[in-house]
């Protein structure tokens, strides 16, 4: 059986998860400064989160509300307006740091390289020496179930197996944290409930710490010890909600009735959010939509 979701604030330790800081967001604002007449853009923040030693978290909110901009900072992709970010206890500031591997939505694969030389691609660039190379690359090439496409090219795979050569190009580098922004978004929900269960295999076998932003609140319930839902922009953590899930979980658990409990609790608390993020009141879609409350 599994326990009632419960929330907490975002980074804050709650009882049975002592487990050490890896990541520490510490007040964390982005501002886009103002171009060609446009006024600057406050993306995000305030922010302040911690992600655990090994823990899968994931983010969830509104369209536009600074997930992807939340992402690139802690990435060392983009620097912060005000605020620090720490990985491993050093500050992270102007480029990726050694151990963080990220994934993004877009179809990042190199067209003209084969699925092999794919993911060879950024061992070879480290000039890493070819025994080594093969091995990693078989392992992660077997491990996302590609090695009958190890001499395909990207254009003769579908969009699932495309986004597993991007997972697996990232796993050759054997991060310790891993993130993931939105590598599903484009892919059907069959396949996205089974690229699920693969990140939860590769988490679980490497022991990586795993910061997943999704649209997808399913994804979110099912894959996640936390889950952080952020404000439309300038977005902020609302709520940060305790799954509970056993270790061993997969996507099986989407039957279970406190997946039920926790994707309506994450729908409920993003609701008025969405509304405000498409620029609606939400006046009289919150009225219709409460009149066919039982
Ligand atoms: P999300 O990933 O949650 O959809 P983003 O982090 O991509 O949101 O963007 C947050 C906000 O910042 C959006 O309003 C977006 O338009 C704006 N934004 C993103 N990148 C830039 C940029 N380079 N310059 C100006 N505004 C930007
Ligand atoms: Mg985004």
């Amino acid at each position: 059986m599994v326990d009632a979701p419960t929330a907490s604030e975002a980074g804050e330790e709650t009882e049975g998860s002592r487990a050490k800081a890896h990541v520490e967001v510490e007040a964390v604002t982005r501002v886009y400064p103002a171009v060609a007449g446009n006024p600057p853009v406050h993306a995000l923040g305030p922010v302040s989160l911690t992600l655990r030693q090994g823990e899968f978290f994931s983010v969830v909110g509104p369209s536009g509300c600074g997930k992807s901009t939340l992402l690139d900072v802690i990435a060392g992709l983009a620097a912060p307006s005000e605020g620090s970010v720490r990985f491993e206890g050093q500050a992270v500031a102007g480029k990726v740091p050694d151990g963080i591997g990220v994934v993004f939505q877009e179809d990042a694969s190199f067209p003209w390289l084969t699925v092999y030389d794919n993911v060879a691609f950024g061992l070879r660039r480290q000039r890493m020496p070819r025994g080594e190379v093969a091995a990693r690359v078989d392992y992660a090439i077997d491990f996302m179930g590609l090695t009958d496409f190890a001499r395909a090219y990207p254009a003769q795979l579908s969009g699932g197996m495309r986004q597993r050569v991007c997972i697996a190009r990232t796993l050759v580098l054997k991060p310790r944290l891993l993130l993931l922004d939105e590598p599903f978004g484009a892919l059907d929900q069959q396949t996205r409930l089974l690229m699920g269960d693969e990140v939860l295999r590769l988490w679980r076998e490497t022991g990586a710490t795993i910061m997943l932003i999704t649209h997808a609140l399913d994804e979110a319930a099912m894959l996640s010890d936390r889950v952080g839902v952020m404000s439309s922009r300038p977005g902020r953590f609302i709520e940060v909600l305790e799954t509970r899930w056993p270790k061993d979980r997969d996507s099986r658990i989407v039957s279970e009735e406190t997946f039920g409990r926790l994707t309506s609790r994450l729908w409920s608390l993003l609701r008025e959010e969405s509304l405000a993020a498409i620029g609606a009141t939400g006046g009289a879609i919150s009225r219709s939509a409460g009149e066919r409350t039982p």
